[in-house]
């Protein structure tokens, strides 16, 4: 029997940097989070990963199809904490959390027989994975599979929306495919940002002026926090862009 152990010790180091969110959470969490589309090319052969059921295919210009993953994130530097992470390491808003925060330390995009390095943590992380630890992971496959099992249905719940925006993303901006194509052969794949507006272009039926109007503000705290820090340059750049982006729905 092959068994891995993994809990929790709220050492909040897993909640820095970049989280991604389904669609109904970043609308939900517009007021907290500084939101971005991102795309990520998984290389082909990777193994591991749940292409069929949650990734997107891009083929605009492409030699071969690219397969993506594509998801709205909380666009955070690296070494910024969430803004819901509470002095005491544990997450204020624990109840009403994002579910890739709930899957955590497992990863619906990746296969189920593929979770075992999910449960190594990164250095610095304070995870405990000794006798002390329950096990959570069995020959291969999670003990409590629940948390699991309801972000991968989401993953496959939202998978036909995400293809059809980054179909129509590809058509109209060809900036987009380069990146992708760019992102795709790079030795270390990249991920692509895209600004979250261009989700709202797409989907006319949103209530675009009051997403901005809660959006707005987070983008311009973001801004500050991150103002004159070299080492999240690459975000600032893009709260600025965005925030001019929502100031035209806001007049
Ligand atoms: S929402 Fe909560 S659990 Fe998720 S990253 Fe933020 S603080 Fe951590
Ligand atoms: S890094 Fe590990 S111990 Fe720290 S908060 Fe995340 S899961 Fe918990």
């Amino acid at each position: 029997m092959n068994e891995q152990r993994f809990a929790c010790t709220a050492c909040g180091l897993c909640c820095h940097g970049m989280l991604p969110l389904s669609i109904e959470e970043a609308f939900k969490w517009a007021h907290v989070f500084p939101l971005a589309m991102s795309a990520t090319p998984v290389k082909p052969g990777t193994r591991g990963y749940a292409m069929k059921e949650v990734a997107v295919t891009f083929s605009a210009g492409a030699k071969k199809p690219i397969q993506l993953i594509v998801t709205p994130v909380a666009f955070i530097p690296p070494t910024a904490p969430c803004p819901k992470l509470a002095d005491d390491g544990l997450c204020s808003i624990h109840e009403e959390k994002p579910q890739r925060c709930r899957t955590m330390p497992f990863y619906a995009y990746k296969e189920e027989d593929s979770q075992r390095d999910m449960l190594v943590p990164r250095p610095g992380w304070k995870c405990a994975t000794g006798e002390d630890a329950p096990v959570v992971y069995r020959d291969r496959k999670i003990v409590d599979r629940a948390e699991f099992q309801r972000e991968r249905e989401l993953l496959k719940g939202q998978a036909v929306a995400l293809q059809r925006y980054v179909d129509t993303v590809a058509r109209y901006d060809p900036g987009f495919s380069m990146r992708v194509q760019t992102a795709a052969t790079a030795v270390v794949p990249g991920r692509v940002i895209v600004g979250f507006v261009s989700w709202l272009r797409q989907n006319k039926e949103l209530d675009v002026v009051g997403f901005a109007r809660r959006q707005h503000p987070v983008l311009k705290e973001w801004l500050e926090k991150t103002a004159g820090d070299a080492k999240a340059a690459q975000f600032a750049s893009y709260y600025r862009e965005a925030i001019g982006d929502l100031e035209r729905y806001l007049g």
